[in-house]
């Protein structure tokens, strides 16, 4: 089939699994990738809008228990993120113009309900800022209409791989059927979600196919981010290849057709220096501006980052004046409200 005609097809509603795999296969070709990419981007303009969001990121907001921990992970915790801490980190977050926050990492099979609430409580007594929650499968069904209440506006369940075997070998003391019931249960109880993809964990191009078919049963997915496999040294995975941005950029692009009206994002392995790629691949529009960790009490800035000093041991990293340059590059400009979720 002609390559602008596969495009045409797969851009129809419910278009057959192994029409979007051809399309991805056949996007290793560089030629035919900026044809797809042309198609993504024209979606993207036309269902999301030419203006990008501002979001901010805290991480290490719980302990990881896990056990064993994720062979690939470097950057669990095994502290709580003070409440008096994450409450000025928000003040902070908010200083900078920014209006969405997602608060993540890390897991407990045995549920954060009470924990997560407690801390969206301390945020909501000094701020409205829209709150998003990623701590895995820490959620029971009473935890999710618990945050709803509170006004929560996402639950985050990200599958990673959607490969059986990767997962349990990635994520031995992890549960991809747990992280796919979460993502059941938001859907049953009107929350809207989010999900991940780490792309480049040796998952084949049907695995990453079967991944995007299976999200798309969930018409309350608004967002939905990549994260680009990076090997760190001292894990079992120190060998495993890069993940190349390449492949990345062909799966958000097939991704855009199969679901235009949902959010792609680029998420942990990615940089701002991906952001051109990813763009004109057809992602968009959410970029995140900051983040504050408590590790980043401890780093230097990067080149293009602004370090703010939040409390002693606390840092908000701001990387807003280099994306906006980068943003600004593509003809495009950042808003800081986020978009209504469905
Ligand atoms: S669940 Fe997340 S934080 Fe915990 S070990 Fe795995 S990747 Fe690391």
């Amino acid at each position: 089939m002609d390559f602008s005609e596969l495009i045409a097809q797969v851009t129809r509603p419910d278009p057959p699994k192994e029409l979007a795999l051809q399309l991805l296969q056949r996007s290793r070709e560089p030629a035919l990738a900026l044809q797809l990419f042309a198609a993504a981007s024209k979606i993207r303009d036309e269902t999301m809008g030419k203006t990008l969001w501002w979001s901010a990121g805290i991480s290490s907001m719980m302990p990881c228990r896990v056990e064993p921990l994720c062979t690939y992970c470097t950057y669990f915790t095994v502290k709580s993120f003070p409440l008096d801490e994450l409450v000025a980190s928000v003040k902070a977050i908010e200083d900078l113009g920014i209006r969405h926050l997602h608060l993540s990492g890390g897991t407990d099979l045995a549920g954060y309900d009470n924990e997560l609430c407690e801390a969206v409580n301390a945020i909501r007594d000094v701020s409205s800022i829209e709150i998003e929650i990623n701590l895995g499968p820490s959620l029971t069904r009473n935890g999710v209409r618990r945050l709803k209440q509170l006004g929560v506006a996402s639950i985050t369940s990200s599958l990673e791989t959607f490969n059986p075997e990767i997962f349990a070998k990635a994520k031995p003391g992890d549960s991809l059927d747990a992280r796919k019931a979460l993502i059941e249960m938001c859907q049953d109880e009107g929350m809207p979600v989010r999900s991940m993809i780490l792309v480049g964990l040796g998952e084949s191009e049907a695995d990453r196919i079967d991944h995007l078919y299976w999200l798309l049963q969930f018409p309350r997915l608004y967002h939905l981010r990549f994260s680009r496999f990076m090997p760190y040294r001292g894990t079992s995975w120190e060998d495993h290849p890069r993940c190349s941005p390449w492949e990345v950029a062909r799966l958000v692009a097939v991704a855009r057709l199969l679901m235009p009206h949902v959010d792609l994002g680029l998420a942990a392995g990615n940089s701002p220096d991906d952001i051109p790629l990813w763009y004109a691949a057809g992602g968009g529009n959410q970029v995140l501006g900051a983040s504050v960790s408590m590790r980043q009490g401890r780093v230097k800035a990067q080149p293009g980052e602004t370090v703010i000093p939040v409390t002693d041991r606390v840092s908000l990293v701001s990387r807003m004046g280099h994306i906006e340059q980068f943003v600004r590059g593509l003809g495009r400009d950042i808003g800081s409200a986020a978009p209504q979720l469905r």
